[in-house]
């Protein structure tokens, strides 16, 4: 990726729908930082344990150890002054002040990688993923499959008839679809 002069940091958001790859991605340029043997710290929201309590977890099982905050508050409790590189998943989840860490994190010469859902299961903007993807240096927004046509998916379709925003889950509760999908399908 892109060589950058040590002490200087900056943000990296790696956005897209449920499935389409984001804590695969996350973890993969968590462990290069590990090899490269940089201090690397990963948090997850609290109201994410839908694997592991200790770890980010992807839909195909790869994980890695991290911790689980339930405020930025606790998230500042938790960082240790020597670490290099802090990766966040689920994002979208953390609260209001998320977007004040990393730039924070980013001034002090920390790498910042994300992850999270650009948008909810009614296809709006997520928590402060839009701020961060403003804030960002790099951004990554990946797709899925739909597993409705086969084309690639950019939606995560609820097939439960809950409406709250946050309703964590996976294969279950919802799907990828494409935007075709997506809207034409809206009663399947
Ligand atoms: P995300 O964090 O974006 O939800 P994960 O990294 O947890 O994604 O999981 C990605 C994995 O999900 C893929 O490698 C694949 O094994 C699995 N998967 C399940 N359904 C789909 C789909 N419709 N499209 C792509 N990958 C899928
Ligand atoms: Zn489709």
């Amino acid at each position: 990726m892109i060589i950058q002069a040590q002490d200087v940091g900056w943000v990296e958001v790696i956005c897209g729908p449920m499935f389409s790859g984001k804590t695969e991605e996350l973890i993969r340029r968590l462990r290069r930082a590990t090899y490269a043997r940089q201090r690397v710290q990963i948090f997850k929201p609290a109201i994410d344990d839908r694997y592991a309590e200790a770890s980010i977890v992807s839909h195909n099982q790869t994980e890695l150890p991290s911790i689980s905050v339930s405020s930025i508050e606790e998230m500042w409790e938790h960082l240790d002054p020597k670490t290099k590189v802090v990766g966040i998943d689920e994002v979208q989840f953390l609260p209001k002040g998320t977007v004040e860490i990393c730039e924070t994190l980013a001034n002090r010469g920390c790498r910042v990688v994300v992850a999270g859902l650009d948008r909810d299961y009614l296809a709006q903007p997520f928590g402060e993923m839009p701020t961060l993807l403003s804030i960002a240096e790099y951004v990554t927004k990946l797709s899925a499959i739909c597993v409705r046509c086969g084309n690639p998916a950019h939606y995560s379709y609820r097939l439960a008839g809950d409406n709250q925003q946050v309703l964590v889950g996976a294969t279950d509760q919802y799907e990828a679809r494409c935007r075709s999908c997506y809207y034409s399908l809206q009663q399947d």
